[in-house]
């Protein structure tokens, strides 16, 4: 079973579901395309740490 999360469509604010894990998703809404935040903070974070 696919673990949902949810995040804010950066276009029209409005809270979507997209599965866990996903790197990018559209918007249900007006249909941008999202990128998943969590994946850039790991990358920060990772930049940092060198
Ligand atoms: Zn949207």
């Amino acid at each position: 079973m696919v673990q949902m999360a949810q995040m804010v469509c950066g276009s029209c604010r409005q809270l979507f579901s997209y599965p866990e894990g996903t790197r990018q998703d559209k918007c249900s809404c007006c249909e941008t395309v999202n990128f998943v935040l969590e994946g850039f903070f790991l990358l920060l974070m990772s930049v940092s740490c060198v």
